[in-house]
Parts: C-alpha cells; sequence; structure tokens
C-alpha cells in the first residue's frame, strides 16, 4: 500500500502541486516516498523538509535537466515497482509524464481527482466541472493526478532520508531545444491568494494593462478570459479556465468576463469573486458575492486611484 510521489522541481523549488500530491498521497497510504528526477542530486534537501514524506528517490544525471515524457516514464514505471499508488499534481509536468507510465504498466490513470473517497475510489470533474464523477479503479497500480486546489498543500516540517536510486538514464528520440518562460514579478496564478482576470470587455492590449496596474496594486495575480488571450490581450499562460489554469483564490475579481462555462470551470472555487461587468445578467454575475455593475473603464481606473 505504499505510495510514490511525483515531485516537480523549479530549480531547487517544490511546485505547489506537488505539496498537494504529497497531501493526497498521506490519504492513500501511512508510506510515502517521493521520487525527484533531477540534474542535480542537491536539490532534492528541500523535498525533504517535506511533511508526510518517508524517503526521497533521487535520481539525478545530468540528461534530467530538463525531462522528457519518454525518458522520466521508463524510470518511473521500473521505480513503480516497488509501489501500489503513483501520486502527481495536476500540471503540465505530470500530464507529460503520468499516461505514458500508464501506458507501459498497462493501467488506467485517474486524471485531476479532488477527493480521495476510498483507497481505489476518486471523485473527479467531469462536464467542465459541471458534475462530479466518483470513479473506482480496479488496476493493481493506481495512477493519480491530483488538483491543487482541492488538496491542503503539505508543509515544510519532516526530515526525510534521502535515497540515491542508481538507474540506467534510457536513450531519448527527443532532444531539448530551448525554454522560453515568461518571468513575472508577480504571485504566481494557480498558488495566488487574489487573482484580478481581465475578459474580451477590455477591448484592446493595451487597456488590459488596467488588469495589470490593479494586480499590482492588490498585490494579486493576473488571469483572463480565453476571449482576451484569443485577442491576443496577454498569453495564453494567463488563462485561466477548462483549457488554462484551475485556480481557486481568495479572491477572485472578474472584469469585463460574461462566465462562460468553460471559464467558471476554471475558478468557481474562488472563495469570493467579485465582478466588474455592465451587464448584470451575465452568468458570471449570478455566481459572484458582489457585483459592479458600471463600465469597467472608470470602475478599474477609480480602484488603481483609490484602493
Ligand atoms: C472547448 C472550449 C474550451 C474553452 N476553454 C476556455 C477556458 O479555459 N477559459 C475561458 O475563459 N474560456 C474558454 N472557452 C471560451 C468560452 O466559451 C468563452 O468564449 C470565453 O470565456 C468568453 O470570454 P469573455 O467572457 O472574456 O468574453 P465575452 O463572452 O465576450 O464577455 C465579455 C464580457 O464583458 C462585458 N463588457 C464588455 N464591455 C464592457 C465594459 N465596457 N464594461 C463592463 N463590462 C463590459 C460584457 O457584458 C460581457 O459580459 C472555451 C471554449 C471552448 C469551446
Amino acid at each position: 500500500m505504499s505510495a510514490l510521489v511525483l515531485i516537480e522541481l523549479h530549480g531547487a523549488e517544490i511546485s505547489a502541486n506537488s505539496r498537494a500530491a504529497v497531501t493526497a498521497a498521506t490519504q492513500l497510504s501511512g508510506a510515502v516516498d517521493a521520487l525527484v528526477l533531477t540534474n542535480d542530486a542537491a536539490n532534492a534537501s528541500a523535498v525533504a523538509a517535506i511533511s508526510g514524506v518517508n524517503t526521497v528517490k533521487v535520481v539525478a544525471d545530468a540528461a534530467l535537466e530538463h525531462v522528457s515524457a519518454g525518458i522520466a516514464s521508463k524510470i518511473i514505471a521500473g521505480v513503480m515497482s516497488d509501489y501500489q499508488y503513483l501520486v502527481a499534481g495536476s500540471a503540465t509536468y505530470s500530464k507529460n509524464i503520468v499516461p505514458v507510465v500508464g501506458a507501459l504498466l498497462d493501467v488506467q490513470p485517474i486524471s485531476d481527482v479532488c477527493e480521495v473517497k476510498s483507497p481505489n475510489t476518486f471523485a473527479r470533474p467531469l462536464y467542465a466541472g459541471n458534475i462530479m464523477a466518483t470513479v473506482e479503479s480496479s488496476d493493481e497500480k493506481i495512477l493519480l493526478t491530483v488538483r491543487a486546489t482541492s488538496f491542503d498543500h503539505a508543509e515544510d516540517g519532516g526530515s526525510a532520508a534521502i535515497e540515491e536510486l542508481s538507474v540506467d538514464v534510457p536513450e531519448s528520440n527527443s532532444t531539448f531545444i530551448s525554454l522560453q518562460e515568461s518571468q513575472s514579478e508577480r504571485p504566481e496564478l494557480t498558488t495566488a491568494d487574489r487573482i484580478v482576470s481581465g475578459g474580451r470587455g477590455l477591448g484592446s492590449k493595451e487597456n488590459f494593462g488596467l488588469i495589470e496596474q490593479l494586480a499590482d496594486k492588490l498585490d494579486a495575480a493576473v488571469g483572463a478570459s480565453r476571449a482576451a488571450v484569443d485577442a491576443g490581450f496577454i498569453s495564453n499562460d494567463y488563462q485561466v479556465g477548462q483549457t488554462g489554469k484551475v485556480v481557486a483564490p481568495k479572491l477572485y475579481m472578474a472584469v469585463g468576463i460574461s462566465g462562460a462555462i468553460q471559464h467558471l470551470a476554471g475558478m468557481k472555487d474562488s472563495q469570493v469573486i467579485v465582478v466588474i461587468n455592465n451587464d448584470g445578467d451575465a452568468p458570471m454575475a449570478r455566481m459572484a458575492d458582489l457585483v459592479w455593475n458600471t463600465d469597467l473603464f472608470g470602475a478599474v481606473q477609480d480602484l488603481i486611484d483609490n484602493a
């Protein structure tokens, strides 16, 4: 009944979704280990401090600096001979790797788990979060990705053992060429307490600057609807929704966003929802805690000037 958590690292920094995966794993098993695939074994020491982790298994190799799904999945499938569960946070990193591990082990992974109901029964959203499905796995090994917004993020406080695994890193049929990352001083969208999100109502990339100014004023992350992304107001890293990021901040401010079902799927678990929209009947307004039924330009400028 032991569980292995696949840890996503950015340098030595542990992603929030991996901490959520540790919490989910502790609900499944009292024996939770973490797996780190890295080019630098020193990166594992931060993982050893996560509460709930017994042993950190490290595979360190220069080829793992930018790990491909092909390489990672073969390593993980080998390590999984000692484990019943593989748990990873729902994120691009794991969505790339876990299905390939499933193919290698002939197991159906269960993605976007929001609740552990029993050792083999899980709740996950369907139809853009409109219904929650309860799914039961009959596989001997169970592979899960879990939503970071549905599980507490395991804190530091542990002192796990670190064990370096000697694994022959397999050949890859793909080559890493480059990584383009957007850099921002603002809080990270998926873990921010406050998000100011803009939609098509902003009208242009220049006007979208108002959303950024308000976010800076509130020390918030910036989000966007897909219409705003498609119109080129901001890059798709900031898209919230079914095909974007799933967020659950304390405050979600939706400015000029109508509230299409696909957008709601990404933010409906936010604690307090504030809407600025000149259409008081927009679906977004119907689910809001507070609606400012007005022209967004004057309202946002007011907030920037007076917040
Ligand atoms: C398969 C699929 C996946 C999708 N995934 C996503 C997703 O992940 N995320 C997502 O967001 N969408 C997604 N969409 C698109 C979604 O259906 C909507 O088209 C999109 O969310 C609409 O964006 P919007 O609310 O910004 O634009 P609109 O629907 O055009 O709404 C604009 C809003 O701004 C308001 N407004 C306009 N001018 C002003 C003003 N001056 N002052 C105040 N208010 C004003 C209007 O009243 C309106 O409510 C997806 C669609 C499909 C088919």
